[in-house]
């Protein structure tokens, strides 16, 4: 479904990306972790074109869509992404934030958009929650409104950048269930967490990022249980 090669990106002098080649199938949930500054939020940024690679290639279902003439909107129709700080719009409803892009990208009738949103809601378990403002939701209602929002385009990739990161505890749990359900449904998911726990039991496979490269890769079992490379180790040895 995503294929990726030959991957850089630069920051000016700064070597971001080196080299990322990595294949993700139709239903894989691939996650990615790695320590803080190794380039993991370029590199989802980079599949969705929020960043402009440096050079390579990636591929979405056969479309080159590092070709500048590709349309950037086709993609992120294509692919979702949740990101860590929400970024839902303050001074729109929920539902409004969930019914927008299908509306005003896809061209939805409102009354579709809402009954599609209606649905998503119920299925991230906020059903109740259309008409209220996210300032009156909790961290972790408002990012499985930005779930919602996101599987509104309805997308065939969803990307989720340290999901949880900014969520209290006791509140983590509700948006990793929404996650987990939603990989049991099928859907392709490239997940930057540093939830080992998500990783080892939804992760179909696990890549292992530092300084800018793909440094292990390999299901859960092996990464977590029996890691080959030092960086690795070292790096499990520190959060584990
Ligand atoms: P991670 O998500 O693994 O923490 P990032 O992809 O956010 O890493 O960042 C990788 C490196 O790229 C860091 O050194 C960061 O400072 C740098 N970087 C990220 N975005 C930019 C940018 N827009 N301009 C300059 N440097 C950036
Ligand atoms: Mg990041």
């Amino acid at each position: 479904m995503i294929k990726v090669r030959g991957l850089y990106k630069n920051f000016g002098a700064l070597e971001v990306l080196k080299n990322i080649n990595c294949d993700i199938e139709k239903g894989e949930v691939l996650c990615v972790i790695g320590p803080s500054g190794s380039g993991k939020s370029t590199f989802l940024r980079c599949i969705n074109r929020l960043e402009e690679p440096t050079k390579g290639e990636i591929f979405i279902e056969g479309v080159l869509i590092t070709d500048p003439k590709t349309d950037i909107n086709a993609i992120r129709q294509k692919v979702g992404m949740v990101f860590q700080h929400f970024n839902l719009f303050p001074h729109k409803k929920v539902i409004e934030n969930i019914t927008l892009a299908p509306i005003k990208v896809k061209g939805l009738l409102p009354k579709t958009a809402e009954d599609i949103a209606r649905d998503l809601l119920n299925r991230v378990g906020l059903a109740d929650k259309g008409d209220s403002f996210p300032s009156q939701l909790s961290g972790g209602q408002q990012q499985r409104v930005a779930i919602a929002r996101a599987l509104a385009m309805s997308p065939d990739v969803m990307l989720f950048d340290e999901p949880t990161s900014a969520l209290d505890p006791e509140m983590i749990k509700e948006v990793l269930d929404v996650m987990k359900q939603l990989a049991k449904d099928g859907m392709t998911m490239v997940v930057v967490t540093h939830e080992m726990g998500f990783a080892r039991e939804v992760g179909d496979r696990v890549i292992f990022m530092d300084r800018g490269e793909i440094v292990e890769e390999g299901i859960p079992e092996d990464i977590f249980l029996n890691p080959q490379n030092p960086r690795t180790r070292e790096f499990l040895g520190k959060i584990l």
